[in-house]
C-alpha cells in the first residue's frame, strides 16, 4: 500500500510534533503548517491525502480554512479531521457544516488518532471506476453506469446514480443536505437544499422494487443515511 501523505495544521508545536511523530510511526508521511498561509503553501507543493486541522489557529480559523478547502475544486475532495479542545455539540455541528469529515477532541491518544485517520482515509478512498458495488441484491457497476436489483436492471437518472454511488460508498453514516450537495453535486454549484429531497424521493422510487428503498433512511433533524440496518 502506498503511504498516505498528511498535512497537519496546528500552531502549537508540541501537539503538531506529537501528531507528526504518531503518523510517522504508523507509516504515514506528513508535513506541518503553523497557520493557514503556510498550509496553502504546503498544499500547493503537494496535495495531501488528508488534512488534520486545528480549530483554533491564529488569523484564519480552522473552520474558515475548512470552508475554503471545500470551495476550491482542487482541494474539495481532501478529507479533513478537525482537532478541537472543545467538545460541545454545537461546535461539532459547526465543524461538520464547514466540511470536516471527523473531529478529535484534545487531549487524544496516539491510538485514537491513528484509528480515526485510517477510518477517514478508508471512507475517502478514491473512486474506482471499474469497481462493482453490491449491497444485498442491489448492484451498482460504476464503469458501465448500470444499477440492478436482483438481476433486474433499474432505469435511474444521472443525479440519482451519483447519489446512490455516494451512499453505497459511504454507508452507515448520516449526511445532512448540505453535505450531500457538496459530495454529490459539488460544492461550487448553488442548489437549494430541497433539491436533495427531490432526488432522494426519485431514488427511493426507483429502489422501491423489492423494498430496497428502505436502505435510504431519513434521520429526523439530521439528514439521510444509507444503511442495511432497519
Ligand atoms: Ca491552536
Amino acid at each position: 500500500m502506498m503511504s498516505s501523505y498528511l498535512l497537519v495544521v496546528e500552531d502549537e508545536t508540541a501537539i503538531r510534533d506529537m501528531v507528526g511523530f504518531t503518523l510517522e510511526r504508523a507509516g504515514f508521511t506528513w508535513s506541518g503548517a503553523v497557520d493557514t498561509a503556510e498550509a496553502y503553501a504546503q498544499i500547493a507543493r503537494h496535495l495531501p491525502d488528508l488534512i488534520i486541522l486545528d480549530w483554533m489557529l491564529p488569523g484564519i480559523s480552522g473552520i474558515d480554512f475548512a470552508k475554503r478547502i471545500r470551495r476550491n475544486d482542487t482541494t474539495k475532495e481532501i478529507p479533513i479531521i478537525m482537532l478541537t479542545a472543545r467538545g460541545e455539540e454545537i461546535d461539532r455541528i459547526k465543524g461538520f457544516d464547514a466540511g470536516a469529515d471527523d473531529y478529535i477532541c484534545k487531549p487524544f491518544s496516539p491510538k485514537e488518532l491513528i484509528a480515526r485517520v485510517k477510518a477517514v482515509l478508508r471512507r475517502a478512498s478514491p473512486v474506482e471506476p471499474d469497481k462493482v458495488h453490491q449491497v444485498k441484491g442491489l448492484r451498482l457497476d460504476a464503469s458501465s453506469h448500470r444499477v440492478s436489483i436482483e438481476g433486474q436492471s433499474l432505469d435511474i437518472g444521472p443525479t440519482e446514480f451519483r447519489l446512490l454511488y455516494f451512499f453505497m460508498t459511504h454507508p452507515e453514516r448520516v449526511y445532512n443536505r448540505g453535505q450531500l450537495l457538496d459530495n454529490v453535486w459539488g460544492s461550487n454549484v448553488y442548489i437549494e437544499d430541497r433539491t436533495v429531497d427531490v432526488h432522494i424521493r426519485r431514488l427511493r422510487k426507483a429502489l422501491a422494487n423489492h423494498r430496497y428503498d428502505k436502505l435510504i433512511q431519513t434521520v429526523r433533524g439530521a439528514g439521510y443515511r444509507f444503511s442495511v440496518q432497519e
